[in-house]
């Protein structure tokens, strides 16, 4: 019961811890002068950015607040189901299907969505536009969208893939600290050598990056991991990555 209780409280409390620390190491790398050469923008081009980091901070603490809540109110359903499935701990084998169960929940649920709050004017006014302020994304700014937009793409989705991949706390621990990680990282401004990432998701750095610019809103509405439905539907704009004559990356999309 305290180990579920543990479990529980994690689960709530990781991925907020998780995504400080990431994006805070990100904060911090992308002060070093020497990793100019893989900067997706140029340092000047922050300025496009339209809010402030501060204001950043502030909204994306909102959506942290409004994650506790409906994961607590989540944990508290799940609890009630009877204690005795909990205590089985599932086969590798089962947490690996139950992962890859929840990515599709995820990845699903966020793209019709994502692409939805694009198509309607209204939505993007008022909701999704928040997001879409950095131009230049960064780090800490992967969650900075309109609350309402991380109430149901992060957090109902969120719990959406917990509930129906039949994952325990302890696999949602890992899982929701995952999902942070990777959202970070697609927002992170960087193209460095060897993230595996970049190996193993179609959607990442770059490719999201493309979604951040004026030209992408119709494209690329993959998140957070996998890119199918951006190539099943159509809205899929490869990239090549270009080297800037003053410097740094440019993820440059193929299609006109
Ligand atoms: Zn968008
Ligand atoms: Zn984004």
């Amino acid at each position: 019961m305290e180990l579920m209780l543990s479990d529980e409280l994690l689960g709530m409390f990781l991925p907020i811890v998780v995504y400080w620390i990431y994006s805070g190491l990100y904060a911090i790398v992308g002060k070093f002068d020497s990793l100019d050469e893989y900067r997706l923008h140029p340092r000047g081009e922050e300025a496009k950015n339209v809010v402030s980091k501060a204001t950043v901070v502030k909204g994306v603490l909102v959506q942290q607040a409004f994650q506790v809540i409906v994961a607590l109110a989540l944990f508290t359903i799940v609890k009630d189901d009877g204690q005795a499935a909990k205590k089985v701990q599932p086969s590798y084998l089962a947490i690996l299907s139950q992962l890859m169960i929840s990515m599709f929940v995820l990845d699903t649920w966020q793209y019709f969505l994502h692409r939805y709050m694009h198509i309607s004017k209204f939505l993007y006014k008022h909701i999704h536009s928040k997001h879409h302020t950095l131009v230049v994304p960064y780090a800490f700014g992967a969650l900075y969208s309109h609350p309402l937009e991380g109430l149901i793409l992060d957090t109902i989705g969120g719990a959406m893939s917990f509930l129906a991949s039949g994952m325990n706390p302890r696999t949602g621990i890992f899982f929701f600290s995952f999902a942070t990680i990777k959202t970070v990282d697609d927002h992170c401004g960087l193209w460095l050598p060897g993230n595996l990432f970049h190996i193993f998701f179609g959607n990442n750095s770059a490719y999201h990056d493309i979604h951040h610019q004026l030209y992408g809103g119709k494209y690329n509405f993959a998140q957070p991991f996998f890119v199918m439905w951006d190539k099943i539907l159509g809205t899929h704009m490869p990239y090549t990555l270009e080297k800037r004559k003053e410097g740094g990356l440019e993820a440059r999309p193929l299609k006109d």
